[in-house]
């Protein structure tokens, strides 16, 4: 059965009120899982000081956790720094339910912070959830794909993660807009981009994630991570990307049809309409990673 990792805590992941991240796309997104699936519920534990400092600089973590203040934010935030380290916290408590073989799909919507990089916060992003847990995965042995299919380039993932031999990054994503990186479609120490054109829809989506699908068969993954970005709907703000929740759907189908017993940890990552699009697009992707047939 499909675990997902969730608080109602995660509400409280708003930088302002008119800001394009909105916490309440996490409750709506949960309530539509369940709903579908009939899945585990876990509540996530807050990652430590330790498991935050794998891949940050000492001095960022304790600006953000003692000083509370970050530069995606006014002011000093303690609950959102308290929310950055429990997203990372849940990322790692879906990784201890993969690794445990209690499941073959764990979900942790907040994760997916893929512009975090080693010593300050980026596009809404504090704390690199999937980099650090790449580096726990890998000193356990494991060899880690990471697909990216958030509109905008996995930078921070890439970057902390290109000194990890056995993490292979893939990220699809709108050419030319924010961060303005992840231009080259050639590979570099297993570090695929594909940028596409404005407009893009599912064809392409699909076309990415099969290309995906080529280089990490012969990577041979032990377990898999997605950063399933709902940005990449066509009725989403911060992107030009056409995508439908059919293709999200098709999308997590593909991965599962092509590694029908790899574990896969799901993460959430950018979406930007909360009460619509985005909590259905991860529905229907994880949806198509838990092998359902579409509704
Ligand atoms: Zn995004």
């Amino acid at each position: 059965m499909t675990v997902l990792v969730h608080d109602a805590a995660y509400a409280g992941w708003v930088f302002s009120e008119n800001h394009p991240t909105q916490g309440r796309r996490f409750i709506n997104a949960a309530q539509l899982i369940s709903a579908q699936l009939g899945v585990r519920v876990l509540s996530p534990r807050s990652a430590t000081r330790a498991e935050l400092e794998r891949v940050h600089t000492p001095e960022y973590v304790s600006e953000v956790m003692d000083t509370h203040v970050c530069g995606e934010w006014a002011g000093q935030r303690p609950d959102m720094s308290a929310l950055a380290a429990l997203f990372v916290g849940g990322t790692l408590t879906a990784l201890d339910e993969l690794f445990a073989q209690r499941t073959q799909v764990a979900v942790n919507l907040p994760g997916g912070k893929h512009h975090a990089h080693a010593d300050h916060a980026s596009g809404f992003c504090v704390f690199a959830d999937l980099a650090i847990a790449a580096s726990i995965a890998t000193e356990q042995g494991h060899r880690v794909a990471i697909l990216d299919i958030d509109a905008h380039h996995g930078d921070g993932t890439e970057a902390l993660c290109s000194s990890m031999p056995n993490v292979l990054t893939f990220s699809v994503h709108q050419h030319g807009i924010f961060p303005g990186t992840g231009l080259a479609d050639a590979p570099e120490v297993h570090a695929y981009n594909e940028p596409l054109p404005a407009q893009s829809g599912d064809v392409h989506l699909l076309g990415a994630v099969a290309r995906f699908v080529e280089v990490s068969a012969a990577f041979a993954p032990s377990v898999m991570f997605i950063a399933a970005g709902a940005d990449g709907h066509a009725d989403d703000p911060l992107s030009a990307l056409r995508y439908t929740e059919a293709g999200f759907h098709q999308a997590g189908a593909a991965l599962r049809r092509a590694f029908p017993s790899t574990p896969m940890l799901v993460t959430g990552a950018g979406g930007y309409r909360p009460d619509d699009a985005t909590p259905a697009s991860w529905a229907h992707f994880v949806a198509g990673v838990s092998g359902l047939a579409r509704e």
